[in-house]
């Protein structure tokens, strides 16, 4: 079965570093525990016969069933069948878990897909992406992104030779490939995902070509060090029913002067090349969709959670609650109303893979920054105090105290114990460290969100919309317009 396989691939002579160790077992590790098991879980989905048509598809040619994150879509049924693969493991996973890798193996499908166009960029990549692409495709790779330069100083640019030394960079090439030296910020599912796709996100000049790059690097390579931060899984279910199972571990990439083989190296030298494929349409509308596809299944989760509680107390009837409910619902709809709006609008590249309409989904990815932190902010404000009047623990239902229990902890509809229940969901989405981190995420997965509103107005055809406004007032100015 895919999972097992998946979880016995991870221990691979890796250096994954956490609370000062190395992790000598991946799978058998606390931290990683309870997340494995999920991803286990979904990996064995491609094997079940009734559930593998909705996140795969048959290769042609081949026995086994792929994950849809690899198919190339040249028809609306094929995008339909990616989005159904995304939305099953998102729905799964209540959109808990955003790094699944179908959003990194959707940039390596869409790089794939546009090979024909970007193989002018150098002679080899059409060739490298090809034999990468079927590789992770039939080995059912877990691929995951490591972009971002880390945050040293950021009024600093590669002048400054503290920056320049730290970001990655080329140190030396050899017969075999490119060795590499210096940091990423964040990659998250690091510590159990098989290859990193790594590219420079900046742009440099020319004199910085060695710090210009679109890598694939294998997680065991000799020199790297993954080394992650604080887990903040928590293995009592009860208390932390998301921190068990849905901690993706974030962690920074240490290149201690690593080799990469020259069939990894897609691209290197030149930063003008690197952010042309980094600005690859196909591959960027590909990938984003994965991304705004997940956000609707939390959403949908986060909502749910909000009514239950609210149901719970009683408070349902307020007005105020209500209007706030209604805004969650209204979040719901504007992500699915901009997937359908970018799924209709979709336009064949020049390969003839059909394309989302890429300014729906970066306005999904843009709004959706706000989404979360709000809808956080209105859960605590329906469920108030209620989310610390709860008991340490469950045991207290079993003891000397359970009449006391039961009294005191009942709920408007629901018993005791299931408001208890219902109110720790809760706190693990809006107070644990699990829940503190996803609303970090959601303000920054995507980019800076300053940055990427900012590039909506910049990329903007303004005309469209000014010119009409000079058109008006040149007519008032001839007398052309009467009023009514
Ligand atoms: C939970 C989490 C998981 C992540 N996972 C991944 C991952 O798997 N792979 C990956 O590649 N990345 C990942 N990231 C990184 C993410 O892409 C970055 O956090 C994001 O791009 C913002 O960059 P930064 O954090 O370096 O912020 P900075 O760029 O350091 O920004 C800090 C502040 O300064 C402002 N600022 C900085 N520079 C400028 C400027 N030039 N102009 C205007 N304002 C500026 C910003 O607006 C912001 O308010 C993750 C981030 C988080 C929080």
């Amino acid at each position: 079965m895919r999972g097992d396989q998946f979880l016995r691939s991870l221990n691979d002579g890796r250096n994954v570093w956490l609370e000062g160790k190395r992790v000598e077992s991946i799978p058998d590790h606390p931290a990683f525990k309870g997340t494995l098991t999920t991803i286990r879980e979904l990996f064995q989905t491609l094997d079940d016969p009734i559930l593998r048509d909705e996140v795969g598809y048959k290769v042609p040619g081949r026995e086994r069933y792929a994950h849809s994150s690899f198919l190339v879509p040249y028809t609306e049924q094929q995008l339909a069948q990616r989005r159904g693969s995304f939305s099953c493991w998102s729905s799964e996973t209540h959109g808990m878990m955003s790094r699944l890798s179908d959003y990194a193996r959707s940039i390596v499908t869409g790089w794939y897909a546009a090979r024909g166009e970007l193989s002018r960029l150098d002679s080899g990549f059409e060739q490298k992406i090809t034999a990468y692409y079927e590789h992770a495709r039939d080995n059912d790779l877990f691929l995951t992104t490591a972009i971002i330069d880390p945050q040293i100083d950021r009024s600093q640019g590669l002048d400054d030779s503290r920056i320049a030394e730290r970001f990655l960079h080329v140190v030396r090439e050899t017969e075999d490939g490119i060795v590499v030296r210096g940091a990423k910020m964040i990659a998250t599912g690091a510590p159990y995902t098989h290859d990193f796709v790594i590219f420079s996100f900046l742009k440099f000049g020319a004199k910085d070509a060695k710090h210009a790059h679109v890598l694939i690097v294998p997680a065991n390579s000799k020199g790297l060090h993954i080394v992650c931060r604080e887990s903040f899984a928590d293995h009592r279910e009860q208390n932390h029913p998301l921190s068990s199972k849905y901690d993706e571990m974030d962690a920074v990439l240490f290149f201690d002067d690593v080799l990469i083989p020259w069939e990894r190296v897609l691209l290197y030298g030149d930063s003008e090349k690197v952010l042309v494929l980094r600005a690859n349409k196909t591959a960027n509308a590909l990938a984003f969709h994965q991304n705004v596809v997940r956000y609707v299944a939390k959403l949908e989760f986060v909502t749910g959670v909000s009514f239950a509680v609210a149901e719970s107390i009683g408070v349902t009837g307020f007005l105020h609650i209500q209007e706030k409910l209604g805004e969650l619902l209204t979040q719901i709809d504007v992500i699915k109303a901009l997937i359908i709006a970018a799924e209709a609008g979709a336009k064949p590249d020049a390969a003839g893979v059909l394309v989302p309409e890429l300014s729906y989904i970066d306005t999904a990815r843009n709004i959706g920054t706000r989404f979360y932190p709000r809808a956080m902010e209105i859960l605590q404000q329906v469920g108030a105090g209620g989310f610390v009047q709860t008991p340490s623990g469950m045991e207290d239902f079993y003891g000397p105290i359970s009449k006391l229990m039961h009294l005191y902890f009942e709920g408007a509809s629901v018993s005791a114990e299931k408001k208890v229940q219902l109110f720790k969901l809760a706190w693990d989405l809006i107070g644990s460290p699990l829940g503190a981190r996803h609303e970090l995420y959601e303000r920054f997965y995507a980019g800076d969100p300053v940055r990427g509103y900012a590039n909506q107005y910049n990329g903007f055809d303004k005309d469209r919309l000014i010119e009409p406004v000079w058109k008006l007032l040149k007519e008032i100015s001839k007398g052309g317009v009467t009023s009514v």
